[in-house]
């Protein structure tokens, strides 16, 4: 009778395990955009660990996708291969993250830089060298964004590109199209004015109106090649504007390295 407990505690347990990892799902492939935001620990009363990935972590899996084959390129990198320019690699990644926090440039890029790897920084014009002002304090303490400093310094390296998140991160779904088109517009101008390079990456502040086609259109119309949602899954290549926005992994602070291959190799890791 314990046998049979146990067999039924084992089934339930791989049940749970089943909806929990997608190890079942086929493998596929395609381009992988990792979606990070706060490299580091969370600070004490915070309401979004998930959004923080230790420094550990990311190194842990940064050298995973070294050893895996992937290579991580920068928009521009993509862009080329795109064009013929360059081979497309065989995996090829792009590691991105949204909001442009300080310790990005102070643990990711270290991190990035000695395993000779590419990253890609999402930036919100109007914070670069203040804080998060559009955040709420409430759910976690302010933080501080990169300076301008950081950014040339990362840019002149080339191991990290940058793109628009907007001038001031706002919700596109939720403001008038003029002002939407402001935001597009006006953060890729002043951005390309500032680092003396055109914008090809942008992503939607909270991944909204990636999905609303006249959002969209006002991205398009702005001159972005690549547009990124916070939707999950790998992207197939060819990849066609057309297709709709990029999806993403999300990178979650409490996945661990099985999440992380299952993202890699099934485009999620949870249900
Ligand atoms: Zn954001």
């Amino acid at each position: 009778m314990i046998g049979t407990a146990t067999t039924i505690a084992a089934a339930a347990a791989a049940v749970a395990a089943s909806c929990r990892w997608n190890w079942w799902r086929p493998k596929v492939s395609g381009l992988a955009a990792l979606m990070y935001h706060k490299i580091g620990d969370y600070p004490p009363g915070s309401k979004l660990k998930k959004l923080w990935v230790t420094e550990e972590d990311f190194r842990s899996q940064m050298l995973w996708l070294k050893d895996h084959g992937w290579t991580t390129m920068t928009f521009r990198g993509l862009r080329d291969a795109e064009l013929g320019k360059a081979p497309m690699p065989e995996k090829p990644c792009l590691v991105t993250f949204d909001d442009g926090y300080a310790n990005n440039y102070e643990l990711a890029y270290p991190i990035l830089s000695g395993l000779g790897l590419k990253g890609n920084i999402f930036l919100v014009f109007d914070t670069v060298g203040r804080h998060n002002a559009w955040h709420d304090p409430a759910s976690e303490s302010w933080l501080r964004m990169v300076t301008w400093d950081q950014v040339e310094e990362m840019q002149k390296s080339g191991v990290v590109e940058f793109g628009s998140h907007t001038v001031s991160h706002r919700n596109l779904a939720s403001i008038s199209l003029d002002d939407v088109s402001w935001e597009l517009r006006e953060s890729k101008l002043r951005l390309e004015d500032k680092l003396g390079r055109e914008m090809v990456g942008f992503a939607y502040p909270y991944g909204a109106g990636a999905f609303v086609p006249e959002v969209r259109e006002r991205a398009r119309e702005a001159g972005y090649r690549y547009d990124f949602s916070i939707k999950q899954g790998l992207n197939p290549l060819p990849w066609a504007p057309e297709s709709g926005p990029l999806k993403r992994l999300l990178i979650r602070g409490d996945d661990d390295m099985f999440d992380f291959d299952l993202n890699m190799t099934r485009g999620r890791a949870r249900f």
